[in-house]
């Protein structure tokens, strides 16, 4: 292994480094932005559909154990009823 050689390993392993002490932090700090969720009240959140929109065909509504069951909301805090609806309704695709 020549000079350049070693150079570059020890570059690649300082670059390890400061990239291992940076991907922890940083998924903290995306879970953190993540676990963030608005209030029912700022999206005008009801427990009854508007027309065909509903919280069982948004695609930011996460079902509970059964159809019927209140589920959870990825945008939204609190428990969320399938027949819910919000003005952040956005349709499965
Ligand atoms: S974004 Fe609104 S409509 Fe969609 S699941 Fe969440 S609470 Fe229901």
């Amino acid at each position: 292994m020549n000079d350049h050689q070693k150079k570059l390993s020890r570059r690649q392993i300082i670059k390890f480094m400061a990239l291992g002490a940076t991907v922890p932090f940083m998924n903290a700090f995306i879970g953190q932005a993540q676990a963030k969720k608005t209030s029912k009240e700022t999206v005008q959140y009801r427990d009854k559909p508007n027309g065909e929109e509903k919280c069982s065909n948004c695609m930011q509504f996460i079902p509970g154990k059964t159809p019927g069951a209140a589920g959870e909301c990825k945008v939204v805090e609190g428990s969320i009823s399938p027949q819910g609806w919000c003005t952040a309704y956005a349709p499965e695709s």
